[in-house]
This record gives structure tokens, sequence and C-alpha cells, in this order.
């Protein structure tokens, strides 16, 4: 592994976010939730979780261009004055100055356009998950030129322990991270500077084991069945939510990660991806759309020339796809 300035502040960022959003879901009564124009759940943990990354990386690094999920507007209304309030004392878990106006200001920061160089991240990928007490990540990457070069999964849910179950969470958690053409690396997650080890996924040679969203209006489950029932596979899938997903399938616990269309015309977010596709495939797995097709980062930010998406160890990848076609799903 290189010694990286870039790649240590973006684990330190991870890092000190994983912090905050595992001090706000101790106290999940106290999680107060936004809804986004598109339904979707947002918490004092997302924003916070962007500030910290944000401004983690600029004290590092200086100024950066990054595409997060989450920005300012509703925090700013007059009416979230409280939900701001406890976005900020979240904030200050890992950075202990911060004013409003600063944490306002770094949210802010993610508000740049998906092109050239830049930063994505994913505050908290898997709000349900994280809601419900069980996995979410906090997903980093580095995109130049429509090509992944960098990416940090914080999983603070995440067992080192295999036979932990998914709904159990980790006291500790671990953060995967991955530079493109150096390997896949994990660490814990705590601020105690343990050493990172490489990752070396042991190949399964008996029958599929996938794994997939806990909600079906993100992947199709009764798809996933067909799959793998065709590929004789045994036993139900694994379904956790987030991009927990790619690290699973990246250590060997699972074959493979489907994410089956439930809609035609839904966009996948590069903030859903990119972090955890190069952790998987620097791991030696292979990501592509349910076609095939690798994932698209050159479209801004949404994967508009690919459907769903198939991570899997080489082993099993093709064999999948020609099950996708066999039965016809995404046509
Ligand atoms: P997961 O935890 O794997 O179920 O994925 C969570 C992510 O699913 C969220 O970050 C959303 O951006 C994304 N999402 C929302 N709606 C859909 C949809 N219809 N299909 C696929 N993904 C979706
Ligand atoms: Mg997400």
């Amino acid at each position: 592994m290189k010694n990286n300035k870039i790649l240590d502040a973006a684990v330190k960022a991870v890092n000190k976010a994983c912090i905050v959003t595992r001090k706000v879901q101790a106290d999940l009564t106290q999680i107060q939730l936004l809804e986004k124009n598109d339904k979707s759940p947002v918490t004092v943990a997302d924003f916070a979780a962007q500030a910290v990354v944000i401004h983690v990386l600029q004290e590092a690094l200086g100024p950066i261009k990054l595409v997060g999920e989450e920005s300012s507007d509703e925090l700013r209304q007059p009416d979230q004055q409280t939900l701001c309030q406890s976005v900020v004392e979240a904030a200050q878990t890992v950075w202990p100055e911060a004013t409003m106006d600063q944490v306002l200001d770094a949210i802010d920061q993610g508000g740049h356009d998906a092109s050239g160089s830049y930063w994505t991240l994913d505050p908290i990928d898997g709000t349900k998950g994280f809601l419900r007490g069980g996995q979410y990540a906090v997903s980093l990457a580095l995109i130049e030129n429509g090509e992944v070069v960098l990416g940090v999964l914080g999983c603070p849910n995440l067992s080192a322990d295999f036979d932990r179950s998914f709904n159990d969470p980790d006291p500790e958690g671990l953060i995967y991270f991955a530079e493109k053409g150096e390997g896949s690396w994990f660490v814990a997650a705590n601020d105690q500077g343990s050493e990172p080890e490489r990752l070396n996924a042991l190949q399964n040679v008996g029958l599929i084991r996938v794994c997939e969203s806990v909600e079906s209006g993100h992947s199709k489950h009764d798809d996933t069945a067909r799959i793998v029932e065709r590929l004789g596979g045994a036993g139900e899938s694994a379904r956790l939510d987030s991009q927990c997903k790619y690290a699973v399938v990246a250590r060997g616990q699972a074959d493979a990660y489907l994410r089956l269309p439930t809609r035609a015309d839904y966009v996948e977010k590069i903030w859903d991806h990119a972090g955890g596709m190069l952790v998987a495939q620097e791991a030696g797995m292979i990501v592509s759309d349910i076609h095939g097709k690798p994932l698209d980062f050159s479209h801004g930010a949404g994967l508009k020339n690919n459907s769903g998406v198939i991570c899997a160890s080489p082993k099993f990848h093709d064999q999948i796809i020609a099950a996708i076609n066999f039965l016809g799903i995404g046509r």
C-alpha cells in the first residue's frame, strides 16, 4: 500500500464520520427525520456526516470538489432550527469547535457538478437500515474523468465475524478502502489507528450464495430468487442495506450482490456505488450492470447508461448474466 496523503485523508474523514453516525444511531429515539422531495428519509446523522467528511478532507487537502447526497437547503429553513442545532451538536463530537455557519457551509461544499475530477459522498447509504438499527455505510470515492480511482467504505455495524447476524450491529465496525491497482484493504472503524490488512477473499467452491437489498423497492427479490434457482443455488439470500453488500462480496462472505431493477426508469446514483464498486473490484470481483456492461461514471451524478448492478466473483459473474438473459430480466 502506498503512503498517500489523499488516501489517508479519505480514510480519516470516513472514520470520523462513522464515529458521528454511531453516536447518533446509539440513541435512535433522538434521531430527527426529514422527508426529502423524493420521499427518502434523511437524518441528523446524514447531514453531520457530510459536514465532517468535507471538513476533514479540506483540512488535509485544501479546497475540494465534492458531489454529496445532501444539501443544507432544508436545514436553513426557519422551522428547522432544532434539527439544525442537533446536526451541529452531532458534528461537534469529532469537530469540537464547529459553528452552525461552518457546518452548513461544509455541507454545501458537496454541491459541485459531477464532471472532471471530483469526490462523491453518500454520508449515510442505507438510511433505512440506519433507522432500523441495522447495516449502513459511509461511502466516499474519488472519480477522475469518469474513472473511480479511490474508494472508502465505512461499515460501522459490520462485524469481522462472519457468523454475526447482519441485524446484530458490531460494537466496532470496519472500514474498507481501495485505490485503483493497489488492492483492497480494511481496518477497524475506531480512532485507534490500527494497521490495515489486505483483503484476500477465499473463492467459494460450493453453491452460489447471494446478497441483496432489504428493501423490495430497491431490488426485485423475486428476480433474485429466479436467478438463484436457475444457477442451482441453495438457501435464502442474505438481506442487508447499503453498500456493505459490496464489502460482503469483496471479503468472500457471499458470491454475488444482485441489484435487479424494480422499474425501468430508475437511474442509480454514483454515490450509491462508486466506493463499494472499487473495494469489490480491487478484491478481484467483477462489477457490471444486469447486461454485463461496466458501470459508466462519465455521465454526471447518475449511472444513466446502466441498469441495475451485479457484483460477483469471477466464478459466478458470467453465469448470472447468462441467467438474466435466459430469464428475460430487465427486458
Ligand atoms: P439499499 O440499501 O441497497 O437498498 O440501497 C439504498 C439506496 O437505494 C438509497 O441510497 C437510494 O439512493 C437507492 N434507491 C432509492 N430508490 C431506488 C430504486 N427504486 N431502485 C434502486 N435503488 C433505489
Ligand atoms: Mg445511498
